[in-house]
């Protein structure tokens, strides 16, 4: 049975539209998806429009940044009801955030010679989200990066000239939020965060004692090794089982809608209630 429960759309950074991105999941044979866009759900209404038309069961869902011991995590939130006012509230603030350190990132690329960013990202991105994956994507059409790895290292991270510091809420608020909207509230790719593996464990810790709900065990990049230790340490924190792709749609992602590894058996899912 194919799940892919982590998916982005051009509400966030993927490239595909909502109805795209479901149309895409259909035909690569997904029975249950998610649509987990970066602070916001406002491409779930096209993507339930689509769902319904093509009769794909369809998870509203949102990857929401957060804060823990000064670094930024992500926070899925699956099965969130998408009214739900504190959810709406915090995304809200979220969506701020990112409008004023858009600025601060084209100014600080400015400074470093990259001129009239601003207006580039602006016609990249198809709606009023923009993420630091939109001015990746502009530096390699200009031409001063190759790619979305040496964007990041050369412009986008730490002290580098778009390097912003994150103000996103502090995890255990993101999680009420979630909880908040009846959702589930899961870490997503816990070996993505440049952290060794006794921090991911006290990351979890912290994260399970505010009531963290699942774990991404198995993502659209992980390795068999991966898998197993991440498995482990769900049974450890008595967490449940998720598995998303996290597919932008990107063209050198080579990661794709549904293509991911089976899930351990000796995990509870996160999906069980929803089949
Ligand atoms: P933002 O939420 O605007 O800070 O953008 C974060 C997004 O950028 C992530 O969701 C990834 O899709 C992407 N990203 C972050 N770091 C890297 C990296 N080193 N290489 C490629 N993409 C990255
Ligand atoms: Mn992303
Ligand atoms: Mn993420
Ligand atoms: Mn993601």
């Amino acid at each position: 049975m194919i799940i892919d429960l982590h998916n982005h759309s051009y509400y966030s950074d993927g490239v595909l539209s909502p109805k795209e991105v479901v149309s895409l999941a259909k035909e690569q044979g997904c029975e249950l998806f998610a649509l987990t866009d970066h602070d916001t759900t406002d491409g779930l209404v096209e993507a339930q429009k689509q769902a319904d038309k093509i009769d794909l069961k369809l998870i509203h869902g949102v990857e929401v940044s957060a804060m823990w011991s000064n670094m930024t995590v992500h926070i899925v939130g699956l099965g969130v009801d998408i009214e739900n006012k504190a959810l709406q509230a915090g995304l809200k603030k979220h969506q701020e955030f990112r409008q004023s350190r858009t600025e601060k990132m084209a100014r600080g690329l400015g400074g470093a010679g990259i001129f009239g960013a601003m207006e580039k990202v602006k016609k990249i991105a198809k709606t009023d989200m923009i993420t630091r994956t939109h001015f990746a994507q502009m530096l390699i059409q200009e031409g001063v990066c190759k790619d979305m790895k040496a964007v990041f290292k050369r412009f986008l991270t730490g002290k580098k000239p778009g390097g912003v510091g994150g103000k996103w809420a502090e995890y255990d608020e993101v999680i009420s939020w979630i909880h908040s909207a009846g959702g589930k509230a899961i870490l997503a790719h816990p070996l993505r965060y440049r952290m060794t593996n006794t921090k991911v464990r006290r990351l979890l810790s912290h994260l399970s004692g505010a009531g963290l709900d699942g774990v991404e065990v198995v993502t659209g990049s992980s390795s068999g090794d991966e898998i197993t230790l991440v498995s482990q340490w769900a049974r450890e924190f008595d967490l449940l089982a998720s598995s998303g792709s996290d597919y932008h749609g990107w063209p050198n992602q080579r990661v794709q809608v549904g293509y991911l590894q089976d899930m351990p058996t000796i995990n509870e899912t996160v999906w069980r209630d929803w089949l």
